[in-house]
């Protein structure tokens, strides 16, 4: 569990870190340190002008009080400004990506409090503390100015943070702020281990500065394959370090049968009409790529994103599974994108109303119990209640005990995914087409073509489908092991005591606070069908399967007629992970990598790629609302070679080679 720093503020109102007896950052003017040593010594003002790719990455060891992160975002945005002033959109860097590992935040009370000495930044230390994130270790992806300053900040240790990390071969990081606390005062960080690692993830032409220039460093630095010089150090201070990366190796975090591609992504294909596909359009909008959506149905989430309440929680285990790492992360990175939305005026109807779920069996009361005492997780995101605190949390009389999810509640969804494709025209103006059946996917040299049954649509550079239950319609993905659940979620008529209930209900289903003076009750739960029409034996369904939890409250006890219903088929795989990432040919993998089979790791034969700039994202199931946003930031991110928000493992359990690699182990393909 991440912990707080503990600090005081010194006589001169520099923070200072009791446990390490150091300070944060200079006493005589931490700004102009902070400008000096990491942004004039990397040259980043230059850099940003004349730069190999669109967005440039920029990784801090030890986040403390953000300082150098709010120099650079203004330094930034002074470049943008300069840009647009010359009329040169065309040329420089136009995203910053900072990244920084923070093992012991500072409480959100301090960090605002050490922030008021920096007024001339407080409109971005302002946007900082909004989205400053909760004690949870991993990565947390923020995003600012409508996604042209993004934020991965990892709570935890460095070396261990980068070692999860997903990263390509050619690496990420283009220039390193080398902070921290003073080498003598905290050696523990200042190892050999986190110089190594830093290289892994550095682009060849990466730079890095730090403020120590003691010899243990530099010597590590030279070590790990950074060329280092002396530069003179800021104030008083005589010296500092100053290199430049010399020798790249070669190391990637995923074996070859899990490898991310990157693509040229000049115009993407999107289909599917739902909230996936809203949340790629979103991804690649923020990135100024072009973009084209194509729907089956005659407007967006008509499928399985069209139930007029929708919870919002994230799924939570008892341990710290790549499952709850995505559920946990991507429910955080969700609420801060849908809170943008709303802030930026597009609308939808919601209520942060909480969710709870109640041990209304055995099965889920030992699993309560397990996570009560394994505590792996924060207040914030999710604790233990008792019976008493759970009703009054809710309004109403039930009796259960069970763990409340205070940041969840529900949308709408629909009104959600239209909110979010408006935002991204907004950003970067897309075209629609809707009431369009794509049957056929063709590529030829020119790149992928959409047959429907009178036009052929493109040439498109990639092809994303999002398309849920029908994402195994095309020829080329008719092996995708999609598990169909069809659910029919019934709408009742309040009651006066049902009206009383002020959060989401999870028991087996989930029941909702009244809207339009209705409660959403379900879902049913029914595999191997693919109809959307709604009957009424699962109304029934519904209503008994309340009852059985809660015959004796008053509010299920009182309710009024089911008026109506909403079915639809979720899609699923077999391991309740969503999937996100290029098409993996099974045929093709079997070819390259036959030696799975005989458990050898390597001597792999390369991959033909066939389908290369086809990509798969889906089987969200009934958690999209959770897990859908960080999920295609990931996506794209990977294809569009930037820093990716989800670590190595989580990228591994929701890849789409994921099944053919297992049955290659198993010897069973
Ligand atoms: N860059 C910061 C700023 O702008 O306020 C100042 C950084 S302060 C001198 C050093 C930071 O490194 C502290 O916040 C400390 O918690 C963090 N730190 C120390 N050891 C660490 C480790 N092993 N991994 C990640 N962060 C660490």
């Amino acid at each position: 569990m991440i912990k707080n720093a503990h600090i005081h503020f010194n006589n001169l109102g520099t923070p200072f870190a009791n446990d390490f007896g150091d300070i944060y950052f200079s006493n005589d003017d931490g700004l102009a340190e902070s400008h000096y040593v990491y942004y004039e010594q990397n040259n980043i003002d230059a850099r940003l002008q004349n730069h190999d790719q669109p967005h440039f990455v920029i990784a801090e060891t030890g986040f403390g009080t953000g300082l150098n992160f709010l120099n650079t975002w203004q330094r930034f945005t002074d470049h943008l400004a300069r840009q647009q002033v010359q009329n040169q959109l065309d040329n420089g860097v136009k995203r910053l990506h900072f990244i920084s590992f923070e093992k012991y935040p500072l409480h959100i009370d301090d960090l605002n409090k050490a922030l008021q000495a920096w007024p001339s930044l407080s409109a971005f230390s302002n946007k900082l503390s909004k989205q400053y994130p909760i004690n949870l270790e991993g990565c947390h992806r923020l995003e600012f100015d409508n996604g042209l300053v993004v934020l991965d900040l990892y709570f935890g240790d460095a070396l261990e943070s980068i070692q999860a990390m997903s990263y390509p071969q050619t690496g990420i990081v283009d220039a390193w702020y080398l902070d921290g606390f003073a080498p003598s005062k905290k050696p523990e960080m200042w190892q050999q281990s986190l110089f190594n690692s830093m290289v892994n993830i550095s682009r060849a032409s990466a730079t890095l500065s730090t403020f120590t220039s003691a010899g243990f460093v530099r010597r590590g630095l030279i070590d790990a394959g950074f060329n280092t010089k002396k530069a003179k150090g800021f104030g008083q201070k005589r010296d500092m370090l100053v290199g430049q990366l010399e020798c790249v190796n070669d190391a990637q975090s995923a074996p070859a049968y899990f490898h991310q591609d990157s693509s040229a992504l000049k115009n993407v294909a999107v289909i599917g009409g739902g909230i996936a596909s809203s949340c790629i359009l979103y991804s690649l909008a923020k990135r100024g790529i072009t973009s084209q959506l194509f729907c089956q149905d005659e407007k967006p989430a008509m499928g399985a994103s069209h139930n007029v309440q929708g919870a919002i929680y994230p799924h939570l285990q008892a341990k710290n599974s790549p499952h709850s790492e995505l559920f946990a992360h991507s429910f955080l990175y969700a609420k801060r994108l849908y809170n943008q939305l709303l802030g930026s005026g597009f609308s939808f109807d919601y209520d942060w109303c909480g969710v709870l779920q109640h041990a209304v069996k055995k099965p889920l009361a030992d699993k309560h119990e397990n996570l009560a005492q394994k505590q792996l997780w924060p207040t914030q995101l999710m604790h233990n209640v008792t019976a008493e605190q759970g009703d009054e949390i809710a309004g109403v009389e039930t009796g259960y005990s069970g763990v409340f999810f205070e940041q969840g509640g529900w949308v709408n969804p629909p009104q959600l995914v239209n909110a979010m494709l408006s935002a991204a025209n907004s950003i970067n103006p897309f075209k629609s087409l809707f009431n369009c059946n794509i049957e056929q996917l063709k590529k030829t040299e020119d790149g992928w073509f959409l047959l429907t049954n009178s036009e052929q649509l493109g040439p498109f550079s990639d092809v994303i489908i999002c398309a849920g239950e029908h994402s195994d319609a095309f020829e080329q993905t008719k092996a995708l092991p999609i598990v169909g659940v069809r659910g029919q979620v019934s709408h009742v008529q309040a009651s006066e005591q049902s009206r009383k209930l002020k959060t989401v209900l999870c028991h087996k289903g989930y029941f909702t606070p009244a809207y339009l003076d209705h409660h959403c009750m379900g879902a049913t739960f029914e595999k191997n069908t693919k109809s959307r029409q709604v009957t009424a034996l699962d109304n029934q369904l519904n209503q008994e399967q309340l009852l059985s939890f809660y015959q004796q409250s008053e509010f299920a006890s009182t309710l009024g007629n089911i008026t109506s219903a909403k079915a639809a088929v979720r899609c699923t795989f077999i391991d309740h992970l969503p999937m996100a990432g290029q098409w993996c040919e099974q045929s093709d993998y079997i070819t390259a990598f036959a030696n799975l089979r005989l458990g050898k790791r390597y001597q792999y034969q390369q991959l033909t790629k066939s389908q290369q700039g086809l990509h798969i994202f889906t089987g969200f199931g009934a958690r999209a609302l959770c897990s859908a946003p960080l999920s295609a930031e990931h996506l794209i991110s990977c294809l569009n070679n930037e820093p990716r928000p989800l670590s190595e493992r989580v990228s591994q359990a929701i890849h789409p080679a994921r099944f053919i690699v297992r049955d290659l182990i198993r010897n069973k393909i």
